[in-house]
């Protein structure tokens, strides 16, 4: 497990799910697509479209893209 990322900060969130460990697929707000309280993850910071997020559950980090007008592409 990766230690939590130093810029990581519990007031910039994001609710994405994580390409890891899937946290939010038994989840009722999650699969509805809501702001869930427990599945969210810690928006390290952003690059043009690109965010860079850090899982809190398996401390994975990985970048997600965000292309308007188009669904997230999975892995
Ligand atoms: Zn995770
Ligand atoms: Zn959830």
């Amino acid at each position: 497990m990766l230690p939590l990322d130093p810029q990581a900060d519990p007031g910039r969130r994001a609710w994405i799910p994580c390409p890891r460990c899937r946290d939010h697929q038994q989840c009722e707000p999650c699969q509805e697509q809501r702001t869930c309280p427990t599945h969210w993850r810690y928006l390290l910071g952003n690059t043009g479209t690109r965010l860079h997020l850090q899982c809190r559950t398996c401390t994975h980090v990985w970048t997600h893209h965000t292309h308007f007008g188009h669904t997230p592409r999975r892995r």
